[in-house]
């Protein structure tokens, strides 16, 4: 017989998105016993950037309470004791396999079934695997993904186990980079094989990237572009022992770790939920088609008012605010009140070695290059407008201040005519907008 317990709110997923809901249930109002979060995972929500950051470092590398949320925005450590100081119930290492929105009940693979009068989904993404691209021999041990904690867990003992082996890292995305980035730190002989012509294609324009390749190369690592895995051989063990290049090459490796995409886990919520590309449809305030269902982070594609476009976004800024604006539009519901549409400036950022990135708006029309990219400059600083219709719609910048980039946020945000604008950026001057 399976038991049953019920919300008020329930939240599916414990990953940035709850948390950061989990802190706006509380600074709104609410009673013990009312809200409940129920995560795969072991842990209290946590900032998740940092698996592929300072989770991975030989020295002063972070561990959990560490960077439980909501320490990445300058906020206060939600500690489990907080949850349970608030009456929250965090429901973890408990996977929900079935949804009924009809019954409005979420039923776990134990089969414990909880109820909910509202029902937040947080889900996130998975990691794309290789074996899903019909690669050959990647279900071998010692290929790596990187999503949840237990993942990094699972890396960081092969970097011991393999001390100063070779890594092959797959894909030249986020992940890729910062991963490639964390073993090199790590004394591995790092080979970075991507299919694309230059890293995070999907962003960088050719003049940005090659400031980060040649970087990359400069601290060792090797870039193989333009090809793809098509093939690994394992050990006796099981272990990967090398891996097959699509243009012939085979490559000797100790670990491999792929970073080849990641899909919004929408699975249970099929045909229940309007969708919209790939992800859980909403409006403005994280509400889907059912009245009593909110979608938040990852999983959601939303309307951005400022491009008149809906769009699912990946990145930890829109999962904390997507969350914090779903729990404000759920409370002012309840008391009548009506509270404004979400607004999204997309942002985006990188840490590697010691530089940073940040970006902000969208990166659509011609990009137009300033400031110092020479990679061998002991200092580099430079950036990119990209100019839509006269305007400037999106700014990188590398090396920026904290100043600077909330500067540069306000320039994308703003739409200055760049006649008028784009040699200040050019001086390096960015605080006129
Ligand atoms: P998640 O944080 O992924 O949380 C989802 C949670 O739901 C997980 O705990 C998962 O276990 C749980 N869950 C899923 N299905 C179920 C189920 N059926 N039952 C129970 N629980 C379930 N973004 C940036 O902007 N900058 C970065 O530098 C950056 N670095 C990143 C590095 C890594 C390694 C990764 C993986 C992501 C990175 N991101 C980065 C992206 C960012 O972390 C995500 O956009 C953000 O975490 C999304 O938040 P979320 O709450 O929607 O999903």
């Amino acid at each position: 017989i399976s038991e049953e317990k019920s919300f008020k709110y329930l939240i599916i997923g414990g990953g940035v998105a709850a948390g950061y809901a989990a802190r706006e249930f509380v600074k709104q109002g609410l009673k013990p016993g009312e809200l409940a979060i129920i995560s795969k995972e072991a842990v209290a929500p946590y900032e998740r950037p940092a698996l592929s950051k300072a989770y991975l470092f030989p020295e002063g590398a972070v561990r959990l309470p560490g960077f439980n949320v909501c320490v990445g925005s300058g906020g206060e450590r939600l500690l489990p004791e907080w949850y349970v100081e608030k009456g929250i119930e965090l429901i973890l290492s408990t996977e929900i396999i079935k949804a009924d929105l009809d019954s409005k009940i979420l039923t776990s693979a134990a089969g414990m079934k909880y109820s909910y009068d509202i029902l937040i989904i947080a889900t996130g993404s998975r990691a794309l695997r290789l074996t899903e691209f019909g690669v050959h021999g990647a279900d071998a041990k010692n290929i790596f993904y990187l999503r949840e904690i237990s993942d990094a867990d699972k890396l960081v003992e092969e970097i011991r186990a393999k001390k100063k082996g070779k890594v092959v890292v797959v894909g030249g995305g986020y992940i890729g980079l910062e991963v490639g980035a964390a073993m090199r730190i790590n004394q591995f002989d790092v080979t970075i094989v991507y299919r694309e012509q230059l890293f995070m294609a999907r962003l960088f324009t050719r003049e940005i990237a090659a400031f980060y390749e040649a970087y990359y190369e400069n601290k060792g690592i090797k870039l193989i572009k333009g090809t793809a895995a098509v093939a690994f051989d394992s050990g006796a063990n099981g272990e990967v022992k090398a891996v097959k290049l699509k243009d012939g090459r085979v490559l000797e490796a100790d670990i491999v770790v792929a970073g080849v995409g990641a899909k919004p886990l929408i699975e249970l919520f099929e045909g229940q939920l309007d969708k919209a590309k790939d992800g859980i449809k909403t409006d403005g305030f994280f509400e889907t088609d059912d009245p009593d269902v909110y979608a938040v982070g990852d999983v959601a594609t939303f309307p951005i008012k400022l491009y008149d476009d809906m769009r699912r976004v990946e990145h930890v800024d829109h999962a904390r605010k997507s969350a914090e604006q779903a729990v404000k539009v759920i409370k002012a519901s309840e008391e009548n009140r009506s509270i404004p549409e979400y607004d999204c400036l997309p942002y985006f950022y990188s840490r590697v070695f010691n530089l940073s990135w940040s970006f902000y708006g969208d990166n659509v029309g011609n990009p137009v290059l300033f400031g110092d990219n020479n990679p061998a400059s002991a200092k580099p600083k430079f950036g990119t407008a990209w100019i839509k219709n006269g305007k400037i719609v999106g700014v990188f910048l590398e090396g920026g201040t904290a100043e600077e980039n909330k500067a540069i946020a306000q320039i994308a945000r703003v739409q200055p005519p760049a006649e008028k604008y784009l040699d200040q950026l050019r001086k390096g001057d960015y605080f006129f907008a």
